[in-house]
């Protein structure tokens, strides 16, 4: 069992509070079932928030990109920065407007991030993204080339601070409003891949892969 996260003045959940959990198992498998986080940064005073694909190890969080994206020349400068991955579980339909709400698993982060430039350790998180994505890529795929991996920047994130927070059950109304005649509870919500469309360029005689017929995200 590692050791939670210490709530502190930044991550402190105050609103619900009985929401927050720092336990870094549950962060963890937040982290690692979302497939798109958002990282905010400012730079020259204007705050940015960017959605990009990522993957965790530890505390780690490894991002990539374009060399000349600016935010990762910005977050390579060292500047403090936040991330933020949402799964969104259900839609909770209470009996007022006022009591709907979602059941939802969030986690913000704040660190300060880095380029990785040994090429070996870079080819290494390129391969976790890819990984955590879809398992069973990586392995069957054409590695970066020296030329390719030269013009992909990638940065580890490590999380200093961070916090959960978890909706989860039915709605919440007011008492007197129980006895309305109006459908109330969840609807659930998941991510669920569709039917994979090959390529129309597709080499003859290519089966779709087990891990694409079988793809779940969030398997580690
Ligand atoms: C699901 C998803 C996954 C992505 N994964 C990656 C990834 O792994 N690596 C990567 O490099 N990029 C990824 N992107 C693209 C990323 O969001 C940026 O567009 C990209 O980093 C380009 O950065 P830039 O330096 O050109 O843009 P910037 O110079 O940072 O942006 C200039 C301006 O363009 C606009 N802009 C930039 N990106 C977006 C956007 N996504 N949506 C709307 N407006 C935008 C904003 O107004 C921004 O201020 C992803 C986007 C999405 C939606």
């Amino acid at each position: 069992m590692s050791e939670p996260f210490t709530p502190t003045e930044r991550t402190r959940v105050v609103r619900e509070p009985q929401r927050g959990v720092y336990d870094r198992e549950t962060l963890y498998r937040i982290l690692d079932e979302g497939l798109v986080c958002h990282v905010g940064f400012c730079a020259d005073g204007q705050p940015f928030v960017i959605p990009t694909l990522y993957a965790r190890i530890g505390d780690a969080v490894y991002f990539h990109g374009s060399a000349a994206s600016r935010m990762l020349r910005e977050l390579d400068s060292g500047i403090p920065a936040c991330v933020n991955v949402t799964l969104v579980d259900g839609l909770v339909l209470a009996r007022s407007a006022f009591h709907h709400s979602m059941n939802y698993r969030s986690v913000v982060a704040f660190g300060t991030a880095r380029k990785i430039n040994d090429p070996d350790q870079k080819t290494e998180a390129l391969r976790v993204i890819s990984e955590h994505l879809i398992r069973g890529r990586w392995d069957e795929v054409r590695v970066p080339s020296e030329k390719e991996l030269k013009a992909t920047a990638v940065l580890e994130f490590t999380i200093e601070e961070a916090s959960a927070k978890v909706r989860t059950g039915p709605p919440l109304d007011d008492e007197e409003d129980y006895a309305l005649p109006v459908w109330a509870g969840v609807l659930p919500l998941t991510t669920t891949p569709g039917q994979p469309i090959p390529d129309s360029r597709l080499a003859e005689k290519t089966a779709v892969p087990a891990y694409i017929r079988h793809y779940r995200n969030g398997i580690k």
